[in-house]
């Protein structure tokens, strides 16, 4: 028996072959959630610009809260009032500038004006309700390093700070390829015995978009030494790492393997992994080659544990992600297994804290266990598990979108 390559070495093999994209775009700032940041970005100003009100109500000084106040004038978002006279108050709202001279800004509520005079009720201190200027950022600070995913809330933070575009890494290009004379394209028309609906491509695309990289599309490969070379050439020459399902086995239809090796090398193959087995890893001349097994469910684990990262750390992301949680098991595992088994779980809230309960069919054929699951269970190899123990579970929100 050939001996499998552990999870964790095999990734930390595929990590370190990777040669991440050099080339940056620069993309509007609404067109750029998703791209990973290609520069620092530093700050030009303050944020907020001045010190201002955090409530509708006045502004006044401090030390003269307890008199009653004339109403000096009136400062509304937008507009810079002028320097407050002692002895006056400033009718101000929410993010307009405090007037110079003003220590602190007392809220509506606890105000009362009549005649042009207020009066406050309660005590007062300094800096009461101000929003001091560079609170949320200070000019010259980095605000955003290179190598991270621009999320939403990075997208504003660039916007609060005056940047319309932003510099990113170009999107990877990536291969798909379905490999499998049983196959037939969904919505083209009825199976015959025998075949079965192209459903790896299908994940792999949306996998893919999920990270935001370019897909490219090499269809339905035959099992053929000739047509498996071809596509692999191809595919190699048109994409920043090229992506099979199926035919990495040792069955004499399946010929990805074999042609990889010809065309290029074979870096590694076979991981201590269940479901995904037979994965392979090399490169097809300078481009990588990922070599997902077949079966739908070892395509969906391997894409999250190994190509996932690889891609990420390809597309410039400095340290991918993958947040680990613990869960009690609400599974038994009797028999200790040879390979790290990444199980489908759904995981629920309980007073107890995570709860993780098994799917009933934990087939690699059975596409369904991920759906209707929302997490993977961690069980390294080795290991037996029983009931109320604790597990590592990776939620599936994380991986896949
Ligand atoms: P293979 O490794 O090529 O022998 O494939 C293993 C299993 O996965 C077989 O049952 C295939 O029919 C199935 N399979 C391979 N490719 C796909 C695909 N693109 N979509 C759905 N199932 C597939
Ligand atoms: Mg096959």
């Amino acid at each position: 028996m050939s001996v499998l390559l552990p999870v964790e070495e095999a990734l930390a093999q595929v990590l370190a072959s990777a040669r991440p994209v050099q080339d940056t775009v620069k993309l509007p700032l609404l067109d750029a959630p998703g791209h990973v940041l290609a520069q620092d970005v530093v700050s030009p100003i303050d944020v907020p610009g001045d010190d201002n009100s955090a409530m509708d109500g006045y502004a006044l000084r401090a030390s003269e809260a307890g008199q009653t106040l004339p109403v000096s004038q009136r400062i509304p978002a937008g507009v810079v009032g002028s320097a407050l006279a002692p002895g006056t108050a400033a009718r101000i709202f929410t993010g307009a500038p405090l007037p110079p001279g003003a220590d602190a800004v007392v809220m509506q509520e606890n105000c009362t004006e009549r005649d042009g005079m207020v009066s406050v009720a309660g005590s007062v201190s300094v800096g009461q309700n101000i929003r001091p200027r560079g609170q949320d950022i200070a000019g010259g600070a980095t605000v955003l390093q290179r190598g991270r995913i621009l999320r939403p809330q990075d997208i504003g933070l660039l916007a609060s700070i005056g940047h319309g575009t932003v510099s990113v890494y170009r999107p990877l290009r990536v291969a798909v390829l379905s490999t499998g004379d049983e196959l037939v394209e969904p919505g083209s028309g009825e199976l015959h015995s025998g075949q079965l609906y192209n459903s790896n491509r299908y994940t792999l695309a949306s996998l893919l978009r999920g990270l935001n990289l370019e897909f490219i599309d090499g269809g339905i490969v035959a099992d053929d030494a000739d047509i498996t070379a071809r596509a692999l050439r191809d595919a190699a020459s048109r994409a920043d790492c090229v992506i099979t399902s199926g035919g990495v086995s040792v069955g004499d239809e399946d010929h990805v393997k074999n042609q990889v090796e010809r065309l290029g090398r074979l870096d590694l193959w076979k991981l201590a992994i269940k479901p995904g087995k037979p994965l392979a890893f090399g490169h097809i001349g300078d481009t990588p080659f990922i070599g997902l097994p077949g079966n739908p469910t070892s395509v969906f684990v391997t894409f999250c544990l190994i190509a996932r990262p690889f891609l990420l750390k390809l597309q410039g992301l400095d340290e991918p992600e993958s947040p680990r949680l613990q869960a009690r098991a609400a599974f038994n595992v009797d028999k200790p297994g040879s390979r790290q088994d990444y199980m489908r779980v759904t995981l629920v809230n309980t007073s107890g804290g995570l709860q993780a309960t098994g799917f009933s069919n934990q087939s690699s054929g059975v596409l369904s266990s991920v759906s209707y699951s929302n997490a993977f269970a961690v069980i390294p190899p080795g290991t037996t598990v029983s009931e109320g123990d604790l597990v590592e579970v990776i939620p599936l929100d994380s991986l896949a979108r």
